[in-house]
């Protein structure tokens, strides 16, 4: 008897606009949240979590448009896991897999926040350096090369990994556009492999 019949409506109305306002907000929670997951999965390697191939070209793309536009510099770095064959028929798939993760793991952390790191291919990874000349791109595969060689390797006896790696970088003669520049840091990485692998090598100028 302590409430007029009016106050328990007016309570009623708050407390069904506050449930239609807290449904409301979770709603829209879990669907920005699929949707980012949703991104997430159509951009990125499920193996590795890196961006996947596709990302990679349009990224490069933009990147190549920029560069030329503002003149500024930007190199890529091409880097394919030596006798990675011989690790999977060795230790198994599922090994590979791993010393696969792991390889990505170790060049995340050892670029730069501003560079973008993509798995290519296979066994295969690409690394888009924005605002770089060639010189620091090369000191930057030097030291991702040196990273991977160094490693101990969850599940593998005594092969010790490595990886060839050929660097690119605009501007340089004959780069008219992204695709180009992907031609020579890939021109570069079989120099690496001809040259007996576990080596940077440089697209010619
Ligand atoms: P090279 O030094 O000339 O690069 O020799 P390689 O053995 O690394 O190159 P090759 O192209 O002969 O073999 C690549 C291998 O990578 C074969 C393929 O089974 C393996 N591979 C590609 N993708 C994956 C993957 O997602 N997981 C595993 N475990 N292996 C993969
Ligand atoms: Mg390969
Ligand atoms: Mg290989």
């Amino acid at each position: 008897n302590g409430f007029s019949r009016k106050e328990i409506d007016f309570c009623r109305i708050v407390a069904n606009s506050s449930f239609h306002a807290l449904r409301n907000a979770r709603l829209f929670e879990k669907v920005t949240k699929e949707k980012e997951y949703l991104r997430e999965i159509a951009l990125k390697d499920q193996l590795t979590s890196l961006y996947n191939h596709n990302f990679f070209y349009s990224r490069l793309e933009e990147e190549f448009e920029r560069a030329v536009r503002y003149e500024t510099p930007l190199s890529l770095i091409m880097l394919d896991i030596d006798n990675f064959k011989q690790v999977n028929d060795t230790y198994g798939h599922r090994v590979g897999d791993v010393v696969l993760r792991e390889i990505a793991a170790m060049v995340k952390r050892g670029v730069r926040k501003t560079d973008i790191v993509a798995r290519y291919g296979g066994e295969e990874f690409a690394v888009i350096l924005p605002h770089t000349l060639l010189k620091g791109a090369v000191e930057e595969a030097e030291r991702l090369r040196e990273i991977v060689e160094s490693h101990a390797y969850a599940g593998l006896v005594s092969n010790k990994i490595t990886v060839s790696i050929g660097v690119a970088a605009y501007p340089q003669k004959g780069a008219m556009n992204s695709g180009d520049l992907v031609n020579y840091a890939d021109d570069a990485l079989y120099k690496a492999k001809w040259s007996g692998k576990n080596c940077v090598r440089v697209a010619e100028t």
